[in-house]
């Protein structure tokens, strides 16, 4: 069985994207599920919040993308997570340009992870916060789509540009594409607006949202700075707890 391909992605930037592909990944880890977290975005923060100093690394997305180097070359090991990643680093911002001339460029990643799907259970593709080529490259990729949200006010404002580019790669790239689910993130049941707009989600999306919410703790935003998923930081907080628990809501949904 090949992996199942999951695009974390939302342009709205700090939704929790990067928090859900660590934390998620090694929640899935930890589930003995096999899982590879790709890091398409030149900030790296999935790959120094995975223990990997981005200014160490020789060979990174950036090459593979390019076909400079081939992913056998490009892949390391989380050992706090516990997960295979492809990593990235600033240059990656610069594929974006450098592939506008070359053929076969939003398939790039597909083609790449086509020779390892089969040794993972799991892929994770974190995104950047915008509808590029990179985000493009993810969705290519992708079985499916989970959308990480804040239940704000503006919460909707840009769903609608997402899934026109989701229906265009749908519609020329690839007719697989699902959108798997929305994630509701940094959730605070005090919050009445919070609460408010998590209630029309539901009513809106219904079966499309996960049932797992991810509140607002402090943990999962200051295990990064260890380079540690929440889960090894501290696990006894709310944040490793949430994520475990959509692991396994993910889990029952695809049947393991
Ligand atoms: P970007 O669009 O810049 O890539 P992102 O969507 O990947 O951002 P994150 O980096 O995961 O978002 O999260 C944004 C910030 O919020 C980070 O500082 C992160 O540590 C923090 N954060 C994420 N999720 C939570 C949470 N559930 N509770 C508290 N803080 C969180
Ligand atoms: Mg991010």
């Amino acid at each position: 069985m090949s992996a199942r391909i999951l695009a974390i992605t939302n342009q709205k930037g700090g939704v929790g994207k990067t928090t859900t592909s660590v934390n998620l990944g090694a929640s899935l880890a930890a589930a003995k599920q096999r899982v590879l977290v790709v890091d398409l975005d030149p900030q790296a923060n999935a790959t120094m919040g995975s223990g990997i100093d981005k200014k160490k690394l020789r060979s990174t997305i950036y090459h593979l993308l390019l076909g400079q180097k081939r992913i056998d070359e490009v892949l390391v090991r989380s050992e706090t997570a516990q997960y295979d990643m492809l990593p990235a680093n600033r240059d990656l911002a610069g594929a974006e340009i450098e592939l506008v001339e070359e053929t076969g460029r939003e398939t790039r990643l597909k083609d790449a992870l086509d020779s390892v799907a089969q040794n993972y259970d799991y892929i994770l593709i974190d995104c950047p916060p915008a509808l590029n080529l990179l985000t493009v490259n993810g969705l290519c990729a992708a079985h499916a789509v989970m959308i990480p949200m804040q239940c704000e006010y503006y919460a909707l404002e840009g769903l609608s540009d997402l899934i026109n580019t989701i229906k265009r790669v749908r519609a020329n790239l690839n007719s697989n594409l699902q959108i798997e689910g929305l994630l509701r993130t940094m959730f605070d049941p005090r919050n009445t607006l919070a609460q408010q707009v998590s209630d029309q989600l539901q009513n809106h999306f219904g079966d499309k949202l996960y049932r797992t919410v991810i509140p607002r703790n402090v943990r999962l935003a200051e295990a990064p700075s260890y380079g540690l998923p929440a889960m090894v930081h501290d696990k006894s907080s709310k944040g490793a707890a949430a994520y475990l628990t959509l692991a396994g809501e993910l889990l029952n949904r695809h049947g393991a």
